[in-house]
């Protein structure tokens, strides 16, 4: 059976991997496996702007994928960022296997704002769904209060709800059921 992989790259702490872990498990209709590495991908490190090329991170993860993984979502403490964006908050290959989100700006305390532990769990969950919808086929939404929609911003995020709209969720549903037999 097809599993849904979370891989923690760095420092994330435990509630939060295990709040996205049962979040997924209720969704997904899939055994979520989790590893864990302690080690930043080198190869992905731009030092002129101190973050992370989150492509280069989804390159790095391609090469030991286990058999059994259907997708996987990557949780990691560092900054994101593409070649012409300054930062992204995740990224993903579309119709792909892998996708990659970051907590660091889903943190208050990167607004100066005090540590909120639920706000974080719930931002990172948006934006995983968010990422993990582009492996299963979806693109941006135009409903604001889908998680399809594309966040530039922290408000963004927190207007949008922790799940799919019934288009999306009808969309996504179709995918998952085409993986679990092999038609994609
Ligand atoms: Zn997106
Ligand atoms: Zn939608």
């Amino acid at each position: 059976m097809s599993s849904v992989y979370v891989q923690t790259i760095g420092s994330v702490q435990d509630y939060v991997r295990d709040g996205l872990i049962s979040t997924l498990s209720d969704l997904f209709q899939r055994q979520v496996k989790y590893l864990h590495t302690a080690d930043y991908p080198l190869l992905a490190f731009e030092p002129k702007r101190n973050q992370y090329y989150a492509r280069k991170i989804i390159e790095t993860l391609m090469r030991d994928l286990r058999d059994d993984c259907e997708k996987m979502i990557c949780v990691t403490d560092v900054d994101l960022c593409t070649p012409i964006l300054t930062f992204v908050y995740g990224e993903a290959q579309l119709d792909g296997k892998i996708a990659v989100v970051s907590t660091n700006r889903l943190k208050q305390e990167f607004y100066s704002l005090p540590r909120n532990d639920r706000l974080l769990l719930q931002r990172l969950c948006k934006e995983s769904l968010h990422e993990l919808g582009h492996c299963y086929g979806l693109v941006h939404c135009s409903r604001k209060q889908c998680v399809m929609y594309f966040s530039n911003n922290i408000l963004n995020i927190d207007n949008k709800q922790s799940h799919y709209c019934i288009k999306c969720h009808d969309f996504f549903m179709d995918r998952m059921r085409k993986e679990e037999h092999g038609q994609k």
